[in-house]
């Protein structure tokens, strides 16, 4: 088998909780590279054990970035591979990561990423709601009012929203969706992957309740209703009452002829005239009222 290329920093995404999600690709440049540059050594060193892998690891995180970032670059323009892993799923979504992607690009390294594993997709694939476009807002922030802040520059987010928030905030969080985003479908996707998955799929309401009588615990990642890209279900059901509205116009506007003195067929005629509607249909909706 051959090396990792020297001279590359190798995006290794590792499993969000089963072991088995990892891809041959990323064990063997896992084996392979110079080192692995990992976020959390004892979380990494489980998963290297698991598949007999003993490629030295280094510790790269929040706390040391800025340091060991600059050795982790130095070294790879010195001719090593490295291998940057996080905890779990994709290095630099939402993770110090993102820090030596960029000062490795800087520099001038070749970038490789290997796909892989990651919360977000994997929560968004199951959800039930809108796949085509989404906002990713990784984490909010943790204050209350800049949490708020942050969700009403949501609030007329067309696009599904997808953010990653922590258990005991999580019914605050909800709470705080509802008041600012207002009433809508919601997935909570909860230790996916693990033995206790759960998706939660409901509206905002009914996840509080579910989570306020069993208070939530593990890795969460929210995937809300955007405004624009309801689901089927939701543009039906909107339709309709679109169509109810329209109905009670028509027959407020027959009533008001009749009032002023029209029969009930003139009536009709004038208002499937002004409004542009089958008279079948007009008789219909007529119908339907008088049940
Ligand atoms: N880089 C990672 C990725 O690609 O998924 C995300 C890192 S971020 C620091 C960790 C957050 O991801 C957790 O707080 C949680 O919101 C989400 N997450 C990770 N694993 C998860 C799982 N098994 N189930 C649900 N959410 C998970």
């Amino acid at each position: 088998m051959g090396k990792a290329t020297p001279g590359v920093l190798y995006l290794c995404p590792t499993p969000i909780g089963n072991l088995e999600d990892i891809t041959l690709r990323v064990l063997r440049i896992l084996k392979e590279a110079d080192y692995i540059a990992a976020e959390d050594t004892r979380v990494t060193k489980k998963l290297l054990n698991h598949y007999g892998i003993n490629t030295p690891l280094v510790s790269y995180r929040e706390h040391n970035k800025e340091k060991m970032g600059r050795k982790i670059v130095k070294d790879i323009l010195e001719g090593k591979s490295v291998a940057l892993v996080s905890d779990a799923g994709t290095p630099g979504i939402s993770d110090p990561g993102e820090d030596l992607i960029k000062k490795a690009i800087d520099a001038g390294i070749r970038v490789v990423p290997l796909p892989g594993p990651s919360a977000v997709i994997c929560a968004v694939s199951a959800s039930g709601l809108s796949t085509s476009k989404f906002a990713f807002e990784g984490f909010l922030p943790q204050k209350a009012t800049e949490r708020r802040k942050q969700l009403e520059k949501l609030r007329d987010e067309k696009r599904t929203i997808v953010l990653y928030e922590a258990p005991h905030r999580l019914l605050k969080c909800l709470s705080d969706i509802r008041d600012i985003l207002g009433e809508r479908k919601i997935a909570v996707a909860r230790e996916m992957t693990k033995l206790h998955e759960e998706f939660f799929r409901g509206t905002v309401s009914e996840a509080i309740n579910r989570f306020e009588s069993t208070p939530p615990r593990g890795e969460i990642v929210l995937v809300i209703e955007g405004t624009g890209l309801k689901t089927e279900e939701t543009k039906k059901a909107e339709n309709l009452s679109e169509q109810e509205d329209i109905n009670k116009i028509i027959l407020q506007e027959v009533e008001r002829r009749i009032r002023s003195g029209m029969d009930k067929k003139e009536a009709m005629k004038a208002v499937a005239k002004e409004f542009s509607i089958p008279k079948r249909q007009l008789y219909k909706v007529l119908l339907e009222n008088e049940k």
